[in-house]
């Protein structure tokens, strides 16, 4: 008899990154101008069969519109009910009894989740050591290597070189690991793995439609690959995963024919400069960022305490305790600068509160 639940799942525990309804959200680093337009004027036109008709199998509409727009063939493309979604299918597609999931640390917190959900036991290796030297992501029984680039939460972007190193290493490895690259900041970076993906054995890119686009609400993401790579994820995905919505509604984004995910992303870089500076002019320490968030050391060195008094006056950021050389830091989110006066603002305060102590 195996007991309910899953040993290994006993000390798992549902996601709570603790957020809360305010007047400034800057913590989940979701675009802050808005859905795609064109997306949205699509969900007003919706018809009956939108919602009374099954999806496409296996969204071939959208598989198509990432196909022809970073030139590879739609059968390396698979997509998802989110990145999470692509994520932890293609951990379940790789799974080996015992094995181990290896990234660069800190990363992502759900990757360490989404390992031990498919059986699998998460083995960080501390940035700076895997930096130093690629291969020590393949060190034990590894069925998959996670990179995160640009990473969350640091902002951190490993060079398109140590990749290839990466890539080098994995090759000689018999019967190598799955490599994931998951690139949700990748529009913000203005640099991709995802045209190349189909060139190499074992590599999957991942993208989500939740950041740049603008379309969170609606849970899809794509990914790339090698067609060998793609169906292992499709068959452990299953069918009817990307509702018709979002199929139509990612398309448009993807397609972008009016610009403006490349308007937003571009002002999203600019303002990201702009607040690098504003923090330095405050002293705060801060993680450089390829993305559209900037990790900072919290003021007090309690990053619960400040986030706490930010929301008090209304702004949210995400503190993150003790995971990189700042120690006890801040996650903001880069939006319009109205709203980032806000955050400055709110921060000020903060800083008056803490000197007056
Ligand atoms: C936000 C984020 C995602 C997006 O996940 P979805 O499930 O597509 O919303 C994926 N990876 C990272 C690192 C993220 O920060």
């Amino acid at each position: 008899m195996t007991p309910f639940p899953r040993p290994d799942y006993a000390d798992l525990d549902r996601y709570d990154p603790g957020r809360a309804p305010v007047a400034v959200d800057l913590s989940d680093n979701t675009n802050l101008w808005g859905p795609h337009p064109a997306a949205l004027q699509r969900v007003r036109e919706a018809t009956a069969d939108d919602l009374r008709c099954y999806p496409e199998l296996y969204a071939n509409t959208l598989r198509t519109a990432v196909a022809d727009k970073f030139g590879v063939a739609p059968e390396c493309v698979t997509t998802g009910d989110g990145s999470d979604d692509v994520i932890d299918s293609a951990f379940r597609a790789a799974y080996g009894a015992g094995q181990s999931v290896t990234f660069p640390a800190p990363t992502f917190s759900m990757v360490g989740d989404f390992a031990r959900m498919n059986g699998m036991t998460p083995q960080p290796v501390p940035w700076s050591e895997a930096e130093n030297d690629p291969g020590t992501l393949l060190d034990g029984d590894v069925a998959v290597v996670y990179l995160c680039r640009p990473n969350n939460p640091t902002g951190a972007q490993l060079p398109g070189e140590w990749v290839k190193r990466l890539l080098a290493a994995a090759g000689r490895v018999e019967a190598g690991p799955l490599i994931l690259v998951d690139e949700a900041y990748a529009d913000f970076a203005g640099e991709t793995l995802i045209a190349s993906a189909p060139r190499h054995a074992n590599l999957l890119v991942t993208r989500t439609c939740s950041k740049a686009f603008g379309l969170a609400g609606i849970r899809c993401s794509f990914a790339v690959g090698t067609p060998e790579v793609v169906l292992e994820v499709d068959k452990s995905r299953g069918p009817y995963k990307v509702s018709r919505l979002a199929i139509e509604l990612a398309a448009i984004a993807v397609r972008d024919e009016d610009g403006w995910v490349a308007r937003t992303t571009a002002e999203a870089v600019a303002i990201r400069e702009r607040l690098r500076k504003e923090l330095e002019s405050r002293g705060l320490a801060q993680l450089p960022s390829a993305a559209n968030f900037i990790l900072f050391a919290a003021p007090s060195g309690s990053a619960a305490d400040d986030a706490q008094a930010l929301r008090a006056t209304g702004v949210q950021v995400r503190p993150f305790s003790g995971a990189t050389e700042l120690g006890e830091a801040l996650r903001v989110t880069v939006g319009p600068w109205s709203l980032l006066q806000h955050f400055l603002d709110a921060l000020d305060q903060r800083l008056d509160a803490l000197k007056k102590e």
